[in-house]
């Protein structure tokens, strides 16, 4: 008797005798004479359908009363079927019962998904989040998977730091014994590790994390966390075409692949939202991205205003952060399309990026994408030692604890660009789900922190 996965099952479609399963029951219905069970081990969002005769099984009675979620080990045959529905069932020569699930919240209704945000310890045992994780997974594959194939070198940056990359007090601060401190100064979680990666860079010439990243953000959206995981490339010698060139290819390429490993979780979404993703993001691995500079973007919304196009918020002029709905407007109304908005006014952007000739805007990408707004940021970075601390010292960033990174100036740092990619935020794009509470296994925001 050999033990197999049900994935396997049904990547082989092979009629085979004497296999044992194990795995959970997510459907029990009975006609008197047979119980259909339908298990699912995790191997695949897919069911098996496990057929439970009378006249097979001694314990035929109990098999009934076998709950959602309980553990169970089936021995039998497995067989063909005319069923498009199920094709491949077992027919069962033993059922073992492992485990009883006792009055498990989740049953097999429609669960809303604030609901089960709540119980989020208990939510991957739903097909739904089964399938959001198993593109999650495979999504995160196809990141290292492209920039491996890129020739990147996968580097790790500091979690524990003493400084604030974006400037933006977003730090979460550790909480340090007053009188006997383990470290001498300030310290928090990262917010980026960015400032490191280019350090690394400057060796390894290109360069890309994949880690965790922490923010106090009090904003309460559907596109932020406290804690969530970041890409950041780093790449020498690049300039800010070439950055665009590579975001844009990455994307393409980590998302053909993903809609190709993930075909069931796709289905499934798709018959769940009626969002049919893989069309949308079929279309979209075939269009350019349009490259739209920030200043023409101003023109864009102001005309938009004069035309009648309210906006919440309608004081639109150079110099402007823009919200949300200004970055929906452009690329879901104007453009339908994504958008690579890039060379913002400089006070408005990070001091770590490159001034450009015209002195009032900076070598900056976002990358918008439609039904998220911005799942990319990035620039070229400012090489010039002494513009790079003017702009610090004009904007009281204290030297002392990134005196080593200003330094980087100082031995052969010509050029550089890089991004962060909000891991989350393309999830969100890709499977079509509005809140990306639901697309990290356990969410962490302001006044939440279960499990
Ligand atoms: P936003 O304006 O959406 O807050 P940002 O300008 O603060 O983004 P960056 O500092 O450029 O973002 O970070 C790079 C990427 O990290 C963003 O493009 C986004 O995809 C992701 N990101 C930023 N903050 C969060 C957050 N709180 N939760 C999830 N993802 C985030
Ligand atoms: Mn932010």
């Amino acid at each position: 008797m050999k033990k197999i996965e049900i994935k396997t099952i049904f990547n082989e479609q092979k009629n085979r005798e004497n296999l044992c399963v194990e795995g959970w029951v997510k459907f029990n219905r009975d006609n008197g004479k047979i119980v259909f069970l339908e298990i699912n081990d995790g191997t695949t969002i897919n069911n098996l359908q496990i057929v439970c005769k009378q006249e097979n099984l001694a314990n035929f009675s109990q098999i009934k009363n076998y709950k959602f979620s309980s553990a169970i080990k089936i021995i039998g045959d497995l067989k063909s079927t005319n069923n498009q529905k199920t094709p491949w069932e077992m027919l069962a020569k033993e059922v073992i019962f492992l485990k009883q699930a006792n009055d498990f919240p989740v049953q097999n209704k429609e669960q809303s998904n604030e609901f089960l945000r709540d119980i989020a310890h208990l939510r991957i045992r739903t097909k739904y989040q089964q399938a959001i994780m198993k593109i999650r997974a495979e999504l995160a594959f196809a990141i290292h998977d492209f920039f491996h194939k890129k020739g990147f070198s996968y580097i790790s940056t500091p979690i524990l730091t003493n400084n604030d990359c974006e400037g933006a007090g977003e730090n979460f601060k550790i909480v340090d014994d007053k009188n006997n401190p383990f470290f001498p100064a300030n310290a928090s979680l990262t917010v980026s590790g960015q400032l490191n990666a280019e350090a690394m860079s400057m060796g390894l010439k290109k360069v890309y994390t994949f880690g965790p990243t922490f923010r106090a953000e009090r904003s309460h959206t559907n596109r932020h966390l406290a804690e969530f995981w970041m890409i950041e490339p780093e790449i020498a010698f690049c300039d800010l075409k070439e950055l665009m060139k590579i975001i844009e290819q990455m994307f393409k390429t980590i998302i053909k692949k993903t809609i190709n490993r993930c075909q069931d979780e796709f289905n499934y979404l798709t018959q769940k939202t009626q969002k049919n993703m893989v069309a949308i993001l079929q279309k979209l691995v075939t269009t350019k991205f349009v490259k739209l500079p920030y200043e023409k973007a101003i023109e864009i919304l102001k005309d938009a205003y004069a035309k009648g196009h309210k906006f919440l918020d309608n004081n639109i002029f150079f110099g402007k952060d823009l919200a949300a709905e200004h970055e929906k407007y452009l690329c879901e109304n104007y453009f339908n399309s994504p958008i690579f908005l890039y060379n913002f006014p400089s006070a408005i952007k990070a001091f770590y990026m490159k001034q450009n000739k015209d002195n009032k805007t900076v070598a900056a990408v976002d990358l918008l994408v439609p039904g998220v707004g911005e799942i990319v940021g990035g620039s070229q970075r400012e090489d010039d030692y002494e513009k790079i601390i003017e702009k610090c010292q004009q904007r009281k960033i204290s030297l002392e604890p990134l005196q080593w990174y200003l330094d980087l100036r100082k031995y052969g740092y010509y050029k550089s660009a890089g991004f962060g990619l909000g891991f989350e935020r393309i999830l969100m794009f890709i499977t079509g789900v509005d809140n990306i509470k639901d697309v990290i296994p356990f969410p962490r925001y302001e006044g939440y922190l279960k499990y």
